[in-house]
Parts: C-alpha cells; sequence; structure tokens
C-alpha cells in the first residue's frame, strides 16, 4: 500500500510539475507577445436599456501565439498576474484603449465609457494612477472616459487598500465598477464603504433567470439595494431575449451578452455603432 501511495505522489508530482513548465513557457511567450504583435484587443458593447441603445463598451485584451493559436486571457491573464508581467501588459492594454478611442473621436464617435479590466496588482502598483493619467493626457482624452472593472474578491481581500486606492482614482475622474458581483461572498454593505459607481453581476447569477423565481426576486433586491447606494447595475452575460426582458423589468440599467453583441475587433465594433447611430 505504501507503494502505491508514493506512486500516487509521484503522478501528482510530476502533474505539477507539468502544469509550471506550461505556465513558464507561456510566461516566456507573453514577453514576446507585445513586441511581436500578437496581442490586440476586442470590444464588446454594453447596451443601455433606457436610452435603448449601445452607450459604452468593455475592452478585453486578445493573444494570438503564432504556434499555440488563440490563448484565452482566463489562462494567461492569472500566468501574467504571478509572475508580475500584468503590470507592464496593462499599460499596453490602456495605451491600446487610448488608441481606438481617439480613432473614434476622429469618426465623430463618442462612447459614454470605455471599461478596462484591471487587476488588484495594478493598482497596487505605486506609479499607477500618475501613469494613466500620463498616457490619457498623451491622447487628449479625459478621465471621465474611462471606467475600471476591478473584481469583488480582489477589493474584498484587500479593502483598506482598495478603499485608499479608489478615492484617488475617483478623484482623478476615473469610474470604478465592481466585476463578478455575486461569486464571493461579500455583501453590498460592506462593499458599499468602498465609492464605487457600478455593480456588475456575474453571467453565473442569471443564467437560469427566465425560469427561476427565487434568481429573479434576488437580482430585483441585488438591484434595489444598488441603486439606493447610488450605483448603476450592469448585467453581464446576457445571452436570450428572455433574460434581456425580465432584467428590464427588474430595473437593471446596462445590458452587457451575446444577446447584444460578442465582444470583436475594432474595425466591426466601429461599423457596429456606426450604424447603430445612423438609424
Ligand atoms: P470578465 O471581465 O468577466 O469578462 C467577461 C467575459 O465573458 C469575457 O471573456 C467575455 O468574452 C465573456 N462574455 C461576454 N458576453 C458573454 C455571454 O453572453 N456569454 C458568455 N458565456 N460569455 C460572455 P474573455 O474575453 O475570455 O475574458 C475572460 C476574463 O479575462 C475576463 O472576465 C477578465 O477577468 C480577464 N481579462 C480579459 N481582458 C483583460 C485585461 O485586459 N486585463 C485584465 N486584468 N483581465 C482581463
Ligand atoms: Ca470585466
Ligand atoms: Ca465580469
Ligand atoms: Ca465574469
Amino acid at each position: 500500500h505504501r507503494t502505491g501511495h508514493s506512486h500516487f505522489f509521484m503522478r501528482y508530482d510530476a502533474a505539477i510539475i507539468e502544469q509550471k513548465r506550461k505556465q513558464l513557457f507561456i510566461s516566456k511567450a507573453l514577453f514576446h507577445a507585445v513586441d511581436n504583435q500578437q496581442l490586440y484587443l476586442h470590444f464588446q458593447p454594453k447596451f443601455d436599456l433606457n436610452q435603448r441603445k449601445i452607450t459604452s463598451c468593455e475592452v478585453l485584451l486578445r493573444w494570438e501565439h503564432p504556434q499555440l493559436g488563440n490563448i484565452s486571457p482566463v489562462v494567461f491573464i492569472p500566468i501574467a498576474e504571478r509572475e508580475g508581467q500584468i503590470i507592464e501588459l496593462g499599460y499596453w492594454v490602456i495605451h491600446a484603449a487610448c488608441m481606438a478611442i481617439s480613432n473614434w473621436t476622429q469618426k465623430g464617435i463618442r462612447l459614454d465609457k470605455v471599461a478596462i479590466n484591471i487587476s488588484g496588482k495594478q493598482l497596487s502598483h505605486a506609479d499607477f494612477i500618475p501613469r494613466v493619467e500620463a498616457l490619457l493626457a498623451g491622447f487628449d482624452i479625459d478621465m471621465s472616459t474611462l471606467e475600471f472593472e476591478l473584481t469583488e474578491s480582489w477589493l474584498v481581500d484587500n479593502i483598506e487598500e482598495s478603499a485608499e486606492k479608489l478615492t484617488r482614482l475617483k478623484n482623478a475622474g476615473i469610474s470604478i465598477a465592481i466585476d463578478d458581483f455575486g461569486t464571493g461572498y461579500s455583501s453590498l454593505s460592506y462593499l458599499s464603504k468602498l465609492p464605487i459607481d457600478v455593480l456588475k453581476i456575474d453571467r453565473s447569477l442569471i443564467i437560469d433567470i427566465s425560469d427561476n423565481l427565487n434568481t429573479q426576486s434576488m437580482v430585483g433586491n441585488i438591484t434595489r439595494m444598488a441603486h439606493d447606494l447610488g450605483m448603476k447595475v450592469v448585467v453581464e452575460g446576457v445571452e436570450h431575449i428572455e433574460q434581456m426582458l425580465i432584467l428590464e423589468k427588474l430595473n437593471c440599467d446596462v445590458i452587457q451578452g451575446y444577446f447584444i453583441a460578442r465582444p470583436q475587433d475594432e474595425d466591426s465594433f466601429t461599423r457596429l455603432i456606426a450604424n447603430a447611430d445612423a438609424s
């Protein structure tokens, strides 16, 4: 039996070593991704339920590796966070988003907000806010164009640092969204200590909303509480019209998901909003 055990642990170790090896490989490849132009952005529209139109978007990072093909941010973002690469990667994303925003401005397209995912590690970086300010100033873009999406879990795990950093971002003019709300165990009243503008309800919370009354009342309650706290409610992962109709009834403000549009490259996103504007 002892040999059985050690055999198990050896196989377990081998699996860990194999995973570490893969992570190192991805991390190394990521170092060359920027220089070799393998990174680009996708944009996913956000639809305002009151104004009945697309008013903003979320920026999503994409990586196409010449040998490995498309690597999901779900895979490489956590590795970049662990290896510290997320800092420079994060500035690259903000810079690339600024280029898109100034392209839209030149075409006469104006979005209320462009939302960018920001990892907690980036916020912890001492120069973060001045560097973002310098980046935007270089493009003549107003700070109020940006919204930063921060995950619920990071904010809760670092509540004191969060309060300080978020206040500084707000003072600089940037809006703050809590991302993936509902996947952690925090309550809204706990988060209400932070200067948050937008609550983003996670996709997992609304998957069964069209045929589950409990889900409907839960999302209705979250929305009411968020509104009482002065936050807007965005719901992500809306894939069907039934979900949209219910979320409208529950007074949610904005929806995002495949039902409106998939994340897409700058050209097709530009065409999408230009056509929506004209109609
Ligand atoms: P997230 O911030 O929660 O982004 C939403 C994810 O849901 C995106 O996956 C998006 O493509 C997907 N999605 C949108 N609508 C629907 C829908 O109707 N149905 C379904 N099933 N999925 C939908 P994606 O692009 O693979 O990104 C995954 C995660 O990677 C993001 O989750 C975010 O946490 C992270 N990420 C992406 N770009 C960046 C970035 O620039 N910086 C950082 N720090 N994280 C990023
Ligand atoms: Ca997000
Ligand atoms: Ca999210
Ligand atoms: Ca999510």
